[in-house]
């Protein structure tokens, strides 16, 4: 019991510091460090949460290897684990990798050890990994534990929606296992200033090392290459970004037709960044995301929250995500 609260009183004290530049500085961080808050209020908040629905120690995401001499495997880091089970839906397992998918209960789970399939600056130089492009923050990519249960049959949420910025470790994982993160910066930034720290997969490591996108991913087949299903740099790209925590699926600016194969700009968007339409991964019409962010003067899920331009305003530059989620969302622990 007195040690439970040790380890509260401790998450509230990383907490208040973490709202602290002066500490933050003094211990070498930064001003670029990113979502500080965002994962240490994540702490505080697993610590409150029931048991992970996905937790089962049969399914391994792999060993820890950020201190070994790393390599590319099938687009993948040479032991972190790139499996999805056959129970999966097809569009799944077409489409994702470098994570550990598998069913449990009424969830997709995903365990992902969220190492970066691809050169990075923000590799250290130990793991055979650094290079690339980008303007690195001083963060280096390090191995998660991240556990994703994502509801199987997502359902538009009827009552208070879930916010992106209460403090979930990742809000969705894209095709290539890594984490996605909200529209939160570290404070004072926005994401418009911190855009800056990007490499070239359009994504960079917060201050423990976990490796997220807030925007559209490039080069996420692991090559360096930029195959038509997974770059996303055009304006035309209607690729699979990922899966929500509430279940639906995220997709490039644009939207693929289910039977006609033509992609379109994606119309009557919410600002959830949402709408529901048959796509080639759907052929009945579902809710989905997109890229970019809904129409101005929209809510979100008809909810009356969200309001207000296209892009979220605290974000500054398109995000994955808006402020809010259309449905009910599963949990995420790390
Ligand atoms: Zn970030
Ligand atoms: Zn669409």
């Amino acid at each position: 019991m007195k040690s439970k609260f040790w380890i509260i009183g401790l998450a509230l004290l990383l907490i208040l510091s973490s709202s602290c530049t002066a500490i933050k500085n003094a211990v070498g961080m930064g001003d670029k460090d990113d979502d500080n808050t965002l994962l240490l209020l994540s702490a505080a908040y697993v610590l409150t949460r029931s048991t992970n629905p996905c937790t089962n120690s049969a399914y391994s995401s792999g060993t820890a290897v950020t201190t070994s001499t790393l390599s590319l495997s099938s687009g993948c880091v040479t032991g972190a684990t790139s499996s999805m089970d056959s129970n999966l839906p097809t569009w799944i397992k077409n489409n994702f990798k470098c994570s550990v998918g598998y069913v449990q209960s009424t969830y997709y789970c995903f365990k992902s050890k969220n190492l970066l399939n691809a050169r990075s600056p923000y590799y250290k130089a130990s793991t055979g990994l650094n290079g690339g492009s980008g303007t690195p923050n001083p963060n280096f990519i390090a191995n998660q534990n991240l556990l994703y249960a994502i509801p199987m049959t997502p359902a538009k949420n009827n009552s208070t929606l879930s916010g992106t910025q209460n403090g979930l470790a990742s809000i969705g994982i894209a095709v290539n296992g890594l984490a996605i993160f909200n529209n939160a910066a570290n404070p004072p930034d926005t994401l418009s200033t911190e855009a800056s720290t990007f490499d070239q997969q359009q994504g960079h490591p917060e201050m423990t090392g976990s490796y997220h996108h807030h925007s559209q991913l490039i080069n996420g087949d692991g090559t360096g290459g930029t195959p038509a299903s997974v770059n996303l740099t055009t304006q035309g790209s209607s690729a699979l970004i990922g899966i929500a925590l509430d279940g639906y699926a995220i997709y490039g600016r644009w939207c693929g037709d289910a039977t006609s194969g033509q992609n379109t700009q994606a119309t009557g968007l919410d600002a959830c960044h949402g709408h529901i339409t048959t796509t080639p991964e759907f052929s009945t019409a579902t809710y989905h995301y997109h890229y970019g962010g809904g129409a101005s003067g929209t809510t979100c899920n008809g909810s009356g929250v969200g309001t207000g331009a296209g892009n979220d305003a605290t974000a500054g530059i398109p995000t994955i995500m808006g402020s809010y989620f259309y449905g009910v969302i599963g949990q995420v622990s790390n």
